[in-house]
């Protein structure tokens, strides 16, 4: 059931790349499996799946350590300085950096174990209260504050779209954060990589996809709905 899920998505994200006239090797498809028992995961690497993307930090770190084999843990929820600790060298990349504060956290405990934390920086660009991020606006001022840390690479933005009905609500959305990167990536910002693009979920991940995505972060449409309740 999950592994269909899963085929379904990855032929709907080849679809929209080859829509927007984009090599689909360029989208790279993350399962949130955040709630889910290790149980799906593995059913999930029995096909060959090597992406998955948890929220809470504890929840990473002891997936990361029971699972059968190594696979890539990405960090896609928001991310307290304390917690950091849990995940600097698991998560193959963290989607949500957007404080100063946050990356020195990073940088401390990167430092710490001779590594370069790879990370995405988190913009708001829905503006809504209740959503983590910088602004649009802020965003280029971000970036460079945080390229002065050594141990800390940033390689791209991530945002997480407005909740809609009709996902073509959202595509002015995606349309900005592209131009933001490319915005960006003609600075040519030392220590700063502008290839990644970390939008589109369940519901709207084609249309990101057709706006230059280049990872979609999708849960429900390939484990099911999630049972907070547990
Ligand atoms: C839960 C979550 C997702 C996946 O959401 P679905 O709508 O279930 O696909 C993607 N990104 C982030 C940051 C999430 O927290």
């Amino acid at each position: 059931m999950i592994e269909e899920n899963y085929r379904k998505v990855e032929a709907k994200v080849k679809e929209a790349a080859i829509r927007a006239g984009r090599n689909p090797e360029e989208v790279t498809l993350i399962a949130v499996s955040k709630t889910k028992p290790l149980s799906d995961i593995e059913a999930l690497m029995k096909i060959g799946v090597e992406e998955f993307g948890e929220n809470k930090p504890q929840e990473l770190r002891d997936k990361y350590e029971n699972v059968s084999r190594p696979v890539h843990f990405h960090q896609i929820g928001h991310l307290q300085t304390n917690k950091v600790k849990y995940i600097i060298d698991k998560a193959v990349l963290i989607h949500s950096v957007d404080t100063m504060h946050l990356a020195e956290q990073i940088q401390k405990e990167a430092e710490k174990r001779d590594m370069v934390a790879k990370v995405l920086i988190e913009v708001n660009a829905g503006e809504e209260d209740t959503k983590f991020g910088v602004t649009v606006e802020e965003t280029e001022d971000l970036v460079r504050q945080i390229s002065v840390l050594p141990n800390v690479k940033i390689c791209g933005l991530m945002t997480i779209a407005p909740f809609v009905d009709d996902p073509e609500e959202n595509r002015p959305i995606f349309r900005q954060m592209h131009q933001l990167l490319l915005d960006i990536k003609s600075q040519k910002i030392d220590n700063v990589d502008m290839n990644v693009l970390s939008m589109g979920m369940t519901n709207d991940y084609e249309v990101a996809i057709e706006e230059g995505a280049t990872m979609v972060r999708v849960g429900t449409a390939i484990f099911g709905a999630r049972d907070y309740s547990i």
